[in-house]
């Protein structure tokens, strides 16, 4: 599915859909280069599983959890800096275990071997300085 957003605002009203029809047990994989809006689109996510907490960027601190609406828990990664994932492997293959939890991963390559085969894969393009295209595969009802 492709679904292009306008501004950073329809971006996070598209994550909110799909925050919306998120049950637990799903990991989704965030592409795209700097700037792209993949934390933007996290924002929305969260706002659809009904995280009262603002998202921060975890690019900082590799990890970011939240709690969720329905005994959900939003697990948010980032491994931008991380050439090596080290123990991170560990705590990611644990969260994605836990069928309560939602994990999405922002530059996964370090990670990707423990990431399952049927994940959401979202790959994101900027076509403009505020225009953005989302290719969207794994999920299967219309958003
Ligand atoms: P990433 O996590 O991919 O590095 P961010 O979400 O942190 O990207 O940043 C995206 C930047 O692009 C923000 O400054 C946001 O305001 C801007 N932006 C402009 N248009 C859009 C759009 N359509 N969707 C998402 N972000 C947008
Ligand atoms: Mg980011």
């Amino acid at each position: 599915m492709i679904v292009e957003t306008e501004n950073h605002r329809e971006t996070i009203d598209l994550g909110l859909k799909i925050g919306r029809l998120l049950r637990g047990g799903e990991v989704i994989e965030l592409i795209g280069d700097v700037g792209a809006g993949k934390t933007t689109f996290v924002r929305g996510l969260a706002v659809g599983l009904g995280v009262n907490d603002n998202v921060q960027s975890p690019s900082f601190t590799i990890s970011q959890v939240y709690e969720a609406r329905d005994g959900l828990t939003l697990y948010h990664y980032d491994f931008y800096r991380l050439d090596d994932a080290g123990i991170m492997v560990d705590e990611i293959s644990e969260s994605i275990d836990d069928s309560k939890s939602v994990v999405v991963v922002e530059w996964a390559d370090t990670v990707t071997e423990v990431l399952p085969a049927d994940r959401i894969v979202i790959n994101i393009k900027a076509l403009s300085d505020n225009a953005r295209q989302f290719h969207i595969s794994g999920i299967e009802e219309g958003i």
